[in-house]
């Protein structure tokens, strides 16, 4: 008779916000191939559209009664700073419980930074745990960096010009204002949920949704400064794809691109969080009309404020964008990178996005709205050299400058061919051996066969 073998478990606990979600959930795949078993523990506060695409899954969900409005209140990061106090007992009885009930075979725990209640319970039952960075390597260094700085004069810092636009001291070419500050919250807040993140604590090892092909100096100083092993097991979408969308896709968009011509269509998103002031939204659209070139534009309800959707702008929106532009609420991006009518990405440089454009070979128009985006379009722009970054005001010549410098101009062109040059890299560091994402994906999984 054939032996059933038993996977061992490994215990997932992920953000409940898409940009964590999709890569946590990605590599929960990556290990399920390995042959793992896979338990995600979800918090009440959950947006994660469990069992429909991982029905090898198992989720568990915490009780910790937070709502749609203390996120509102709170804002993103003291909302985490409460969701941390809130679960770390009801963590504790369920890994207590799945120890009970499945004895003692939890491989280990990989938390989300941001999740680092997990900890206490796996210093209580004494259990391998791993922490997962679902940013770039080089936000997760500039956030080591700010979790040391003096918060008053930082501050004082970056309110002068003079000095926001020097190169911060280390971190080239990273200025002061692109450092991981944020929108979100003021900067003391931000400063201290930073350092609860990079404190690894007791976890055994840390992981990077990245490879070395991107971020070789970063990875170093990572590995030597924390003084764990550091795998870069990424990019996690190419690894391991797992659709994991948590709001509806609109593929209506799709065959719209069908109808445009190859490499013709400059694609807008700016990910599940930025939001956009009207003035701004207008300046874009007239910006896109007036560069001749068609669009198709990400608008996520709630995204723009005091308004459910579009419906609040005015009438010269419509009449601006009729002509050449598409609307949709969301999309499925990832096809739509892929699709080849489309010759560019305005993002808000997300890091999801930004390897999910690379990995496609689509360079981009970067406007940060907060935190680690404002790290990855200086790499973008500055680094890798695919993108174009706008910076200050939005006007609507600055729009229509940048998007015919993607899509028509000599110097879009050259950025395509490295933007090019770098999705065939990432994807033999996802094939081959070497220093790649398949070997330190080998490695991870061989480190908790010991
Ligand atoms: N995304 C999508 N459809 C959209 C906009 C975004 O599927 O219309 C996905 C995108 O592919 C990415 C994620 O949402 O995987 C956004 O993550 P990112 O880290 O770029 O930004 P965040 O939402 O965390 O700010």
């Amino acid at each position: 008779m054939e032996e059933v073998r038993v996977r061992r478990r490994i215990v997932l606990v992920p953000v409940p916000a898409q940009g964590h979600v999709t890569p946590i959930m990605q590599l929960g795949k990556a290990l399920y191939s390995k042959g793992f078993s896979i338990t995600v523990v979800l918090t009440q506060f959950n947006r994660v559209s469990s069992s429909k695409y991982f029905s090898d899954f198992h989720f568990l969900t915490i009780p910790g009664s937070l709502t749609e409005s203390d996120l509102k209140n709170l804002g993103p990061y003291m909302f985490l700073v409460k969701l941390n106090q809130i679960c770390e007992g009801s963590f504790k009885q369920c890994i207590g419980q799945l120890l009970d009930e499945q004895g003692n075979d939890i491989a280990c725990v990989v938390y989300d930074e941001y999740m680092y209640f997990s900890q206490a319970a796996v210093k209580e039952f004494q259990l391998p745990s791993v922490l997962f960075s679902t940013t770039s390597a080089t936000a997760f260094v500039c956030r080591s960096v700010l979790a040391s700085v003096n918060a008053e004069s930082f501050l004082i810092d970056m309110e002068d010009p003079e000095v926001s636009d020097k190169v911060f001291p280390g971190l080239y070419p990273l200025r002061y204002k692109d450092l991981p500050t944020s929108a979100f919250g003021p900067l003391e807040s931000v400063l201290k949920v930073y350092s609860e993140t990079v404190n690894i604590r007791t976890a055994s090892a840390v992981i990077i949704n990245s490879t070395s092909c991107l971020e070789s100096s970063s990875l170093k100083w990572l590995q030597r400064e924390l003084q764990v092993p550091v795998y870069p097991i990424g990019p996690l979408h190419i690894a391991a794809s797992a659709p994991s969308s948590l709001l509806e896709e609109d593929r209506s968009c799709i065959e719209w691109l069908n109808k445009q011509k190859l490499g013709s269509v400059i694609y807008i998103s700016l990910g599940s969080l930025a939001l956009m002031e009207t003035k701004d939204v207008l300046e874009m659209a007239w910006g896109l009309s007036n560069s001749n070139q068609p669009f198709l534009w990400v608008i996520r309800p709630g995204s723009i404020p005091a308004s459910e959707w579009i419906e609040s702008l005015p009438e010269e929106f419509s009449r601006l964008v009729s002509e050449r532009g598409y609307i949709v609420k969301w999309a499925p991006q990832m096809e739509v990178l892929r699709h080849p009518a489309v010759g560019g990405f305005w993002s808000h440089c997300g890091w999801n996005s930004t390897l999910e454009s690379i990995g496609e070979g689509v360079p981009m128009i970067c406007r940060p709205y907060t935190g680690d985006q404002k790290v990855n379009a200086r790499y973008l722009e500055r680094v890798w050299r695919i993108g174009v970054q706008l910076e200050g005001e939005l006007d609507k010549g600055t729009v229509e400058r940048a998007v015919v410098r993607l899509i028509v101009d000599e110097e879009g062109a050259e950025m395509r061919k490295r933007a090019i040059d770098l999705k065939e890299k990432l994807e033999a560091s996802v094939r081959n051996g070497g220093s790649s994402c398949s070997s330190s994906l080998e490695d991870f999984v061989n480190s908790l066969k010991m």
